[in-house]
């Protein structure tokens, strides 16, 4: 076997494990492709490429990633290094197969057994040794081997090894881990269908004189057990490491199943109750010191923007490093979707070093669903929260509690209550779920909330949230992601090396006239729809290398759906635009003003108008009555009626930001003289004119751009809030009269 030589700093890859090496880790790399194999040799420096390799034993690896960072090998196998090739890089390597010595220790010759049946098994099914036996196996000797010796332990060949291994294994106090590996492997081999019945035997009597020796030997159990299912679940609890009264727990419900007491689904209760027990984290990993360094370059890393979020995550994680009153609060990502919420919890939780779990709770009505089915119920069930944490390996993972938003609350027993008991500190060290029917402690899981929209959150819910708000991008925001991120991404999920190159032009052509969205989902969906259309091509035999024109991306898309961001034309007279913000992000508003004699003074309001809004019209309204003459208005015309209608938008959650809009309608309606189309105006009044300052300004500003409006009239307190490089011109106000001095006078 002839491979390139790839050295890696005091480590080794063993077969059937898939890991990463850093690029500072390889020596004699020089760039290797997915798919290929190579020798990945332990070194101590890199002097001793390629001269110093020979007799060697080296770990077979297949490249499954590589980038310019490093690469991520699978160990296939293992080999002997003969002979190095002189010139290089790449050194190629001739390895020799690797023969396995007998050892006359009864743990060497059951190693040796085992590992003969992981190659046979791997024989059988037509597939190198990368299967979860041998992973099992290898995660084994990795978990008991201190990383300086692990380099020497693999020179002893596979059987010494495993042997040495054990017997470590039988020393080690806190190899729970790895006994649980070792054991999982031997029953997998066990369990095995195709294996005949002498077969079995050999390997039961494997598996107890293992067992034995790892002190997780359970003289109860017998062959026969195994076909309840019980003995595996019972070694599997006994090696979960339960608190005491969980283990005691364990211990009663296994004897009532063995003696067969219970009906046959009590008796399945109990069974998928136990498996619960066995697979639930019951003790939280160490939690390193918060490192705000590696969190702060982990989200500068994958998101490109965002400052003023970031900044805020940060500010949330030193406040909980010192103790401070964070401990009790849940960060919550608040924006529309695709804008990174997941994504920024998924870098969180990857810089602090924790699992990720997501639990998402969009559709969740009842509190059962959060809590769990009693088992007394026919298809009960663990409730989302514990479900997640069975998945999650440890008791601290970060869990994501996606879409908070759209728990349901028209019940009487909502999901909110039990939610509130989830993250209260207080009360989740001891968690009840009603299928597990035991306490259990959450208060090591880091929970991380995502909202499309605050309102419709449980008020008590909503004040456990620090929201951070994550608004949407701008044209110059989706630009800057796209190449920094998404094209990249694109390209590697379509199977293209390199992404094709797209010049400035077209890629605005593709975010403007493909996609209108505060975030960029849509945007990273179209450019693969591109690049899959060039994988294609790529694999007929032709297709063009050059740069993606817009024709092409016609041709991949389909015609485009949105139309080329023309300001509207002109608005009639008494209406104006304004911006409303709701789950989606922000979206126009139009305000329309009638004059209706018959209503003789008075105010009718009508469409999705709510409580607030209603306000804002009579202040705009008195406001106009008090300053008729100033603002250029015939009083004979306010004793005529004002019919104010909102056709559609989010009003009723944006009332407050109307006031502007609504009071440029009236005065509009008022002089007969139409508002420029091409504003939008946003802010709050008062009875002495004043505009004050509203929320959402970020969403709003995105919106008037994405709509293609020229100017946005904004309280002047808002100014501080907006986005950088918006391609909108942007007017601070004080107070109503700058507003109409800027209005024009005559149509
Ligand atoms: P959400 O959870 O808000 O709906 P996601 O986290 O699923 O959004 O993001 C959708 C996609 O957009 C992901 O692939 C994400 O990596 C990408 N994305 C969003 N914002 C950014 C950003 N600022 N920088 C880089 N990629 C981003």
């Amino acid at each position: 076997m002839k491979l390139p030589v790839l050295g890696i700093a005091a480590d080794v890859l063993l077969p059937g494990e898939v890991r990463r090496f850093g690029r500072d880790r390889l020596v004699g790399w020089s760039g290797v492709e997915v798919g290929a194999r190579v020798a990945a040799v332990r070194v101590q420096t890199s002097a001793e490429v390629p001269g110093l390799l020979r007799g060697r034993w080296a770990g077979v690896g297949e490249v499954v990633a590589a980038d310019t960072d490093g690469v991520t090998l699978r160990g296939v196998g293992r080999g002997r290094v003969e002979l190095v090739a002189a010139e290089g890089p790449p050194w190629e390597a001739t390895l020799a197969a690797v023969g396995e010595p007998a050892e006359p220790v009864a743990v060497a010759e059951a190693a040796h057994r085992l590992m003969a049946a992981v190659a046979l098994e791997a024989g059988r099914q037509g597939r190198l040794p990368g299967d979860d036996l041998s992973a099992a196996l290898a995660a084994c000797v990795r978990a008991l081997t201190p990383a300086e010796k692990l380099g020497d332990r693999l020179t002893q060949g596979p059987a010494a090894m495993l042997a040495t291994t054990a017997d470590e294994l039988f020393a080690a106090e806190a190899a729970a881990e790895a006994r649980c590996a070792l054991t999982e492997a031997l029953e997998k081999l066990q369990r095995r269908p195709e294996t005949g019945r002498d077969e079995r035997r050999r390997l039961w009597g494997l598996v107890v004189d293992i067992s034995r020796r790892l002190d997780v030997y359970d003289p109860d159990v017998t062959d026969g057990d195994d076909e309840l299912g019980v003995g595996a679940l019972r070694r599997k609890l006994q090696q979960a490491g339960l608190p005491g009264a969980v283990r005691a727990f364990a211990k009663r419900e296994i004897e009532a199943l063995k003696e067969g007491r219970s009906a046959s689904n009590d008796h399945n209760a109990r069974l998928g109750r136990l498996e619960l027990i066995a697979r639930l984290p019951w003790h939280p990993s160490p939690e390193p010191p918060l490192d705000l360094v590696a969190l702060e370059a982990a989200l500068a890393r994958e998101h490109t923007g965002l400052d003023k979020p970031k900044q805020r995550i940060l500010e949330h994680f030193a406040v909980r490093a010192l103790g401070g009153s964070a401990r009790g609060t849940v960060l919550c990502l608040h924006g529309p979707p695709g804008t990174g919420k997941t994504s920024i919890a998924r870098a969180i939780a990857a810089a602090l070093g924790r699992p990720f779990v997501r639990v998402p709770l969009g559709g969740v009505h009842d509190e059962c669903e959060i809590r769990g089915h009693r088992t007394s119920f026919q298809a009960a069930a663990p409730g989302r929260i514990l479900q997640g944490m069975s998945e999650a390996g440890t008791a601290s993972p970060v869990m994501l509690l996606d879409e908070l938003d759209k728990v349901g609350s028209e019940r009487a027993r909502s999901p909110a209550a039990a939610l509130l008991e989830v993250l209260d500190p207080e009360q989740n060290g001891c968690f009840r779920d009603n299928y597990l029917g035991l306490p259990y402690d959450l208060s090591h899981v880091l929970f991380i909330g995502t909202a499309n929209d605050l309102s419709p959150i449980h008020p008590a819910l909503r004040d456990r949230l620090e929201v951070i708000d994550l608004d949407g991008y701008s044209l110059a925001d989706k630009r800057d992601i796209a190449r920094r991120h998404l094209l990249a991404r694109a390209a590697k999920d379509c199977g293209l090396v390199e992404p094709p190159a797209l010049d400035d032009a077209t890629l605005e052509h593709l975010v403007e006239r493909y996609t209108r969205e505060p975030g960029v989902r849509q945007l990273e969906r179209s450019l693969r729809g591109v690049f899959r259309a060039r994988a294609l091509a790529r694999v007929r035999g032709g297709g063009a290398d050059g740069p993606v024109t817009v024709a092409e991306l016609a041709r991949a898309l389909g015609p485009p759906p949105y139309r080329v961001r023309t300001p509207p034309s002109a608005l009639p007279p008494g209406v104006a635009t304004g911006i409303a913000v709701g789950p989606e992000g922000g979206s126009l508003l139009f305000i329309e003003v009638a004059r209706v004699e018959a209503l003789k003074g008075e105010l009718r309001l009508t469409g999705r108008v709510g409580e607030v809004m209603r306000e804002s019209a009579h202040a705009a309204l008195t406001r106009l009555r008090c300053e008729a003459a100033r603002f250029g208005v015939d009083p004979e015309v306010l004793r005529e009626g004002f019919h104010v209608h909102v056709p559609e938008g989010a009003i009723a959650k944006d009332g407050p930001s109307a006031g502007v809009a609504l009071f440029c309608a009236m005065l509009s309606a008022a002089r007969g003289v139409p508002v420029p189309a091409d504003v939008a105006f946003s802010g709050e009044i008062d009875l002495r004119g004043q505009v004050l300052p509203v929320g959402g300004v970020r969403a709003k500003a995105l919106a008037a751009e994405r709509a293609g409006l020229r100017r946005l009239v904004l309280p002047r307190d808002n100014l501080a809030d907006l986005p950088e490089g918006l391609a909108i011109d942007v007017v601070g106000v004080d107070h109503l009269d700058e507003v109409v001095d800027w209005l024009p006078r005559e149509a």
